[in-house]
């Protein structure tokens, strides 16, 4: 088995050294989605024809020593929840079968003032609502290292294409952890940013008072550049940050001499945790500590609520959010309705899957009258109380390290079939989309042969921390250079 595309960092030296060009690159990846789909079906659709135009024209533009970023020139995967124009995006929905869009996001526009080239778009959880990528239209994605098992989700296409090495990066959205935990599942690193940092213009809504987009690359350096791409301020979306986005490579000077390692009591109790996975985080940190790094104790008191004010929230706000699709804006229309309500209804019934189902009617329920004080308003009551513990917390240390996930990848199947299990899995990520703060995850090691996820929070508006740390553990140690036997 060859070893598949490069990192970011190798292939924008071998375009430099000119060993190689876009265009072979960009082939190399396509061939290498193609080839992979049966066994893996990462992607849900491919754009071979104008990628490769693309990668033409950026050929073209070295020749004219007129390269435009770090990434020009290299392939990039973004997830199917996000609109480029005249390309497909369904969200792995019926729903939103035959949608083209007309306009495309600004984080995609990133990429392509960048000069980076989309090659398709990943599978994932139907509207990003999920853990395993298993609900999806398209059938469910498998994991790398062992295909019996899940890629996680709900960006599971985007974290397995790069673990598989078919893409060296891909863009993700984060609602929950949908970044975070596929990341780790996959071991490959995956970095949620600061809420408001990339624009969520032509993001197809789930959650909009948590939802981010953000970066998967298999080195923390790599998700540096696809950042410094996509991240900064936009007019079109209302929660976007003014400030310009910093410059994050400037930040990894690997030293890590100093910097404050605040270690969460409530997430090392072995409870609800494989003790392996607990183990292997824990040996993460003495790494740390050994270059440099000091840890101190801190509490996150409500981090307990986390998951059912997230559940409340997330549900709500669904709710709300896919109202607009009703078979007369977008995609899917059922045939041979009598009159507008039947034709909601079925559009509706035949267009969303069951989980999607199942959270729109307890979004439903959460905001209706006589409910919303004691579910949606308390769970924003108590979002504040977990902001709170999160703002102190930071008092006293630079960043948060925890698990990314109680346990490594589960099997397909195996919590189809229990929502709350499936929700479980959420419990150490949906904390940073409550409090709004950034957070990733790098791989720290592995238990039965499956990659182990170190999640790494930063204070609001500091992603830069959390990648120098990330950046830092990856110079002294190689979990993140494994390749899966999965791999394309
Ligand atoms: N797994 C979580 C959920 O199902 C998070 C999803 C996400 O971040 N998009 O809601």
């Amino acid at each position: 088995m060859s070893e598949g595309i490069g990192t970011l960092r190798e292939l924008r030296a071998a375009l430099d050294a000119r060993k190689t060009s876009s265009v072979e690159i960009v082939g190399e990846c396509l061939r290498r989605a193609e080839a992979s789909q049966e066994t893996l079906r990462a992607f849900v659709g491919l754009r071979a024809e104008a990628a490769l135009r693309e990668a033409e024209e950026s050929d073209a533009r070295r020749e004219r020593g007129e390269v435009r970023s770090p990434i020009d020139g290299l392939p990039i995967a973004i997830k199917d929840n996000m609109v480029q124009t005249d390309e497909p995006t369904h969200c792995a929905s019926r729903i939103l079968e035959g949608f083209i869009s007309p306009y495309t996001a600004t984080a995609v526009e990133g990429l392509e003032r960048s000069g980076a080239i989309v090659i398709g778009r990943t599978n994932m959880d139907e509207f990003a609502m999920g853990s395993s990528t298993e609900h999806s239209v398209e059938g469910p994605t498998r994991n790398p290292w062992d295909s019996d098992r899940t890629p996680g989700g709900s960006s599971g296409g985007s974290a397995a294409a790069v673990a598989a090495r078919i893409v060296p990066a891909a863009l993700g959205s984060d609602t929950g952890g949908s970044i975070r935990q596929p990341a780790s599942f996959c071991g490959v690193v995956g970095i949620k940013p600061t809420y408001g940092r990339v624009s969520r213009w032509g993001l197809v809504a789930f959650a909009s008072s948590l939802d981010q987009i953000g970066a998967f690359a298999r080195t923390a350096a790599d998700c540096a550049w696809v950042l410094e791409a996509i991240a900064g301020h936009d007019s079109r979306d209302s929660t976007s940050i003014p400030e310009p986005a910093p410059a994050y490579s400037g930040a990894l000077s690997g030293d890590l001499s100093g910097l404050r390692l605040g270690l969460p009591k409530e997430y090392f109790v072995e409870e609800g945790v494989d003790a392996r996975v607990l183990v292997a985080v824990r040996d993460a940190v003495a790494d740390l500590e050994r270059a440099g790094a000091k840890t101190v104790e801190v509490s996150l008191p409500h981090a307990r609520y986390a998951i059912a004010t997230y559940y409340a929230i997330a549900n709500a706000e669904a709710s709300s959010n896919l109202a607009r699709f009703d078979g007369v804006r977008y995609g899917h229309r059922a045939a041979g309705a009598k009159g507008l309500t039947e034709m909601y209804c079925r559009t509706r019934s035949e267009g969303f899957g069951a989980e999607v189902k199942r959270r729109i009617l307890l979004g439903t329920y959460f905001l209706s009258a006589g409910y919303y004080d004691a579910y949606y308003r308390k769970a924003q009551q108590v979002r504040t109380l977990l902001r709170g513990d999160f703002e102190q917390a930071f008092m006293g240390c630079d960043a948060i390290v925890t698990p990314t996930t109680p346990e490594v990848a589960f099997r397909l199947g195996e919590k189809t079939s229990d929502p709350l299990t499936m929700y479980l899995s959420d419990i150490y990520t949906v904390s940073a989309n409550l409090a709004g703060i950034p957070a990733l995850s790098t791989p720290c090691g592995f238990v039965d042969g499956l990659p182990v996820g170190l999640q790494i929070f930063g204070s609001a508006l500091d992603e830069a921390t959390p990648l120098r740390i990330a950046d830092g553990f990856q110079r002294i140690t190689d979990h993140h250079t494994a390749c899966p036997g999965g791999a394309a």
